[in-house]
């Protein structure tokens, strides 16, 4: 083979990275300790948020946003087919039902039109919240779901786990950093190694609300609260007020989590050079994601669309590189299937599903190894 391999994402640990992981094993705490607040406060200062609870992975920070803004059993949430599972899975964590409306077709992202016609579709109620996904890093513009979730009384979790760093431009011409709360209830981040920030794993929710944050805090350590102790208690007086879970983030994580996000900046300024190339080299020949105006991509991926997927996906592969494709929309997923999804009308998100790869995409790609990208997609295309 002439090349390494070249993989869609990849992580980006440096030495400052190893010996920040390196100083918490020798410290006091390797969890519940003091790296975790460091960690949450730096990130909320990020992403100008007022609140961050860091937890294990985003998947268990959906869930508990999920719990916290109330979905009972049987209640109904509205999502994109065209993201990772456990962004609807969430909701049924919880007992509820998935609702899924399309996406647009340039943009990939869940189609606000969609969502309004699925909700005006049913009794006022029907509907009790609206998980929008910042999908390869392009921000939803939150304030249009926002206008909507108030007409409807719905709330908002922003899936922003492709997202750190990414921002639109709101109507007051303000900047608007993903997850930051304004127009959304909370905001989840994923710290999966091929996503922007690499704790092996990890997640992180954001919000501007008091009592949300101090319902995620409860569910994130086993629903235990030191709250109400009195001077009657003894010091190990605590009670256990809800039905929680261990959701925690590590100090060990968390000091990689520091020193990963003050690099993330200039990985997404990085992330935003590599798209500029494949645009300039794809204009006009291949389809990619497009970019509303006042909007900032984050990029956590580079997706096209093309005709002969598998082609192109094989052919790639032949030459080290990998490519993936996301997502298989979530309706056609077995278990979504048997619970009766399979056959519900997507049909953008099916068409997307049908061209969509995505190339790779991460700050360490040289610009060497990205022109080879190029070559060979363009050589599949036009020999
Ligand atoms: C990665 C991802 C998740 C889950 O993140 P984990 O930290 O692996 O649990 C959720 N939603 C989206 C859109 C993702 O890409």
């Amino acid at each position: 083979m002439e090349n390494n391999i070249i993989p869609y994402g990849r992580q980006n640990i440096t030495d400052e990275d190893i010996k920040a992981v390196v100083e918490t094993l020798t410290s006091d705490f390797l969890t519940q300790g003091p790296k975790v607040a460091e960690f949450e406060k730096a990130f909320a200062n990020y992403i100008g948020s007022k609140y961050a609870v860091a937890v294990n992975n985003a998947t268990a920070g959906l869930h508990i946003s999920v719990l916290a803004l109330g979905l009972k059993p049987g209640e109904r949430a509205i999502t994109t087919p065209i993201t990772f599972a456990a962004s609807a899975n969430c909701i049924r964590y919880a007992g509820g039902e998935v609702w899924f409306a399309d996406i647009d077709p340039d943009t990939y992202l869940l189609s606000l039109e969609k969502t309004q016609e699925l909700i005006e579709s049913k009794p006022k109620g029907f509907f009790k919240g609206i998980i929008p996904v910042d999908f390869a890093g392009l921000p939803v513009n939150l304030e249009d779901f926002r206008k909507l979730a108030r007409k409807h009384d719905l709330w908002i979790i922003e899936d922003a786990c492709h997202a750190p760093g990414g921002y639109f431009f709101d109507s007051m011409e303000k900047k608007q950093m993903c997850g930051n709360g304004t127009y959304s209830d909370v905001g989840v981040f994923s710290f999966h190694p091929v996503k922007h920030i690499a704790c092996g794993e990890g997640g992180m929710v954001t919000t501007n609300s008091e009592s949300i944050y101090k319902k995620l805090l409860l569910l994130r350590t086993h629903g235990i609260t030191k709250e109400n102790m009195s001077e009657n208690h003894g010091g190990w007086y605590y009670e256990m007020k809800e039905l929680g879970f261990n959701f925690r983030l590590t100090d060990i994580q968390s000091a990689l989590g520091i020193t990963q996000l003050a690099k993330n900046e200039k990985g997404v300024i990085r992330r935003n050079e590599i798209a500029e190339n494949y645009k300039k080299a794809f204009k006009d020949k291949i389809k990619y994601q497009s970019l509303p105006e006042d909007s900032y991509n984050a990029h956590h991926l580079f997706v096209i669309e093309v005709d002969d997927k598998k082609g192109l996906y094989d052919y790639l592969r032949k030459h080290n590189i990998f490519s993936q494709i996301h997502y298989i929309p979530v309706h056609k997923l077995p278990y979504y299937i048997e619970i009766g999804y399979g056959t519900a009308d997507l049909s953008n998100s099916e068409q997307y599903y049908s061209k969509c790869i995505s190339l790779p995409m991460y700050p360490t790609l040289s610009d060497k190894e990205q022109q080879l990208v190029i070559q060979k997609v363009l050589e599949f295309y036009h020999g």
